[in-house]
């Protein structure tokens, strides 16, 4: 295959540089990888030409559990930047993965003008409840990053975690030690795990930045709720807390979607306003591949379009 036209296509440190010359805050949404052709088809046929209305900075691509989608992400985020010439964002993740196929992926990104990747340890895939060290790969994202950044010239993100990692057990404050670690092999921004209670952004922003002296972007990751059963599910496997004031609100609506998605509309307005006001770099909503809330949200903060 022909390397891709990647004029268009800027590198997300460059977004995130130019909010700091008083840009408005960068706009990014995450989708996952649609399960079927149907699901794929709609994506880039209904969903992404809406949302691009919105004028998002860029998208990203998630990676499934066990490296299931590593041919789908990458050939999505290729779709994206080539179709809509809309900068796209692939994750990659250490699970099941030698060093070997790692550069394999690297090597085939590159060629398909990817230039911007999130490097993580990913999730475990179903079944497993902890993740397992892969014989010839990665324990940690510290060495995936380390590792892309000696074999191609990426962009590279790594995930924060507002409220520590689930399964950090020495604590949040270690955790967010081992963030630094991972910037210092070369993370370029940060994009952190959801959160519903803005205080522990705030702490989270204030430690690493105050304490630990890390100067590359810290963008807050925000979920719009959109059912009360589904972020109960997201919360307990990300370990994010819901504050008792959402969770009293989310019982009323355990049974109502509509209510559900206009509460995390409100909910979300709210949280983005302040993350606004407070100087973030930008906003990535976990839009969850629907259009709704996303357009919602950013009409209410007058960040919709340019
Ligand atoms: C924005 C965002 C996007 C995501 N996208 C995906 C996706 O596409 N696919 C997917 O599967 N998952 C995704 N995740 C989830 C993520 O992969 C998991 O939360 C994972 O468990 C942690 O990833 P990490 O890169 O932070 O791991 P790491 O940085 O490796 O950290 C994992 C654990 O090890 C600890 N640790 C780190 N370094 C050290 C060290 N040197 N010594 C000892 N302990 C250490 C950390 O405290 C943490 O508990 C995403 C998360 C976020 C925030």
């Amino acid at each position: 295959m022909p390397p891709a036209d990647t004029s268009s296509i800027q590198l997300i440190r460059d977004f995130y540089a130019r909010r700091l010359q008083g840009d408005r805050p960068v706009i990014s949404f995450e989708f996952f990888t649609p399960k079927t052709d149907e699901g794929d088809k709609k994506l880039m046929e209904v969903t992404l030409p809406e949302l691009l209305q919105l004028a998002p900075d860029y998208v990203s691509v998630t990676y499934g559990a066990g490296g299931s989608t590593r041919a789908k992400t990458l050939t999505l985020v290729e779709a994206i930047q080539r179709r809509y010439g809309l900068t796209a964002m692939a994750h990659l993740t250490c699970v099941g993965h030698m060093e070997d196929d790692i550069a394999e992926i690297l090597s085939e990104a590159k060629t398909l003008g990817i230039r911007n990747i999130l490097a993580l340890r990913g999730d475990p895939p179903a079944g497993q409840t902890e993740f397992v060290k892969p014989k010839g790969g990665f324990e940690y994202s510290y060495q995936l990053i380390e590792f892309i950044r000696r074999h191609g010239d990426f962009c590279i993100g790594t995930a924060g975690f507002p409220e520590g990692h689930m399964a950090c057990r020495e604590g949040k404050l270690a955790d967010w030690g081992y963030l630094k670690q991972k910037i210092d092999m070369g993370a370029e921004f940060v994009l952190t795990q959801l959160f519903f209670d803005n205080s522990e952004f705030f702490e989270f922003r204030d430690h690493v930045v105050q304490r630990l002296g890390v100067t590359v972007p810290i963008c807050p990751g925000v979920l719009p709720i959109l059912s009360a059963k589904q972020v109960v599910r997201f919360t307990k496997l990300c370990g994010a807390r819901i504050p008792a004031p959402v969770r009293a609100r989310l019982e009323l609506l355990t049974d109502d979607e509509e209510g559900a998605t206009e509460f995390g509309i409100e909910h979300a307005t709210k949280q983005c306003e302040e993350l606004v006001r407070e100087g973030v770099p930008g906003l990535h909503l976990y839009c969850l591949n629907k259009v709704r809330s996303a357009r919602a949200i950013l009409k209410n903060l007058g960040l919709a379009g340019r």
